[in-house]
């Protein structure tokens, strides 16, 4: 169980919110993991006081961030937002189901829905420290407003925001690379299983798709349909 105390947050659009955490130690965690995010003192106030929520920094960041939809206004939405600077939030159960492939040379299409775009975050800062090489393309399917979108372009990738009605169009557009590609594809439940099932339509093998489901997340992401 690692302990966090929040250094600060941001508004970025609608009900998401970013969130800054310091670290007593490093925190040991893949680019493109989640984490068990759990307050102690409200184990007697609510039935669920724990979220998996996916790291949206880097291994090796200065500081912990996580981003967070809440609009469903849940207890827990409703006791992060209210956090104020200082404040204490553990940690445990750190895993993921997003791995980068061993070859560095061998590209990544990483294609996420809303907010699901946050263990792309994780993946992206650390390739671009350790695996520069790693060429990759990042598909966003959002309603509006693109999380992160000024730090994306200003990476050296290949970077598409789309909406509901372009996804099929882009998703066609990455399915003819040299070499194959590796996919992760992040988001709710119905946008991770709409994006997979056209992918595998268009040929993707089975074993090149990695995904991250967000389950439990309210349908915000943008492009479920
Ligand atoms: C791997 C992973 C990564 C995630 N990353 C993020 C993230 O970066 N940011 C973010 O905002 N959210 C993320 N989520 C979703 C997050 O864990 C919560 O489920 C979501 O925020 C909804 O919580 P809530 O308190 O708003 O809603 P609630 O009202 O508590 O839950 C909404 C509905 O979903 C159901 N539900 C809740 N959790 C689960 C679950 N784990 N499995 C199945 N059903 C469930 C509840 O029964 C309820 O019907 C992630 C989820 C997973 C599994």
């Amino acid at each position: 169980m690692a302990r966090l105390h929040l250094i600060g947050s941001a508004h970025e659009y609608g009900a998401v919110h970013t969130y800054r955490f310091g670290a007593q130690r490093p925190l040991e965690f893949a680019p493109g993991q989640y984490g068990h995010l759990f307050f102690p003192k409200l184990l007697r106030q609510f039935t669920k006081p724990v979220r998996e929520i996916s790291f949206a920094s880097a291994p090796g960041d200065d500081e912990v961030w996580f981003t967070l939809d809440h609009s469903s206004g849940s207890p827990f939405q409703l006791h992060f937002q209210a956090l104020e600077p200082g404040a204490q939030l553990h940690v445990f159960g750190i895993g993921g189901h997003l791995e980068l492939p061993e070859d560095p040379a061998r590209p990544l299409v990483l294609i996420g829905g809303g907010i699901g775009v946050t263990p792309f975050r994780s993946i992206l800062r650390h390739l671009q420290r350790h695996r520069p090489q790693t060429p990759v393309v990042l598909v966003h399917a959002g309603r509006a407003d693109y999380l992160y979108s000024a730090e994306f372009a200003a990476m050296p990738i290949a970077y598409h925001r789309v909406g509901r009605e372009g996804l099929a169009d882009a998703l066609v557009g990455v399915t003819d690379l040299e070499p194959a590609p590796q996919y992760m594809v992040a988001g709710s439940d119905g946008f991770v299983s709409g994006v997979v099932e056209q992918l595998r339509n268009t040929g993707v093998p089975g074993d090149a798709i990695q995904t991250d489901t967000f389950k439990g997340l309210h349908g915000h992401d943008g492009a479920a349909a």
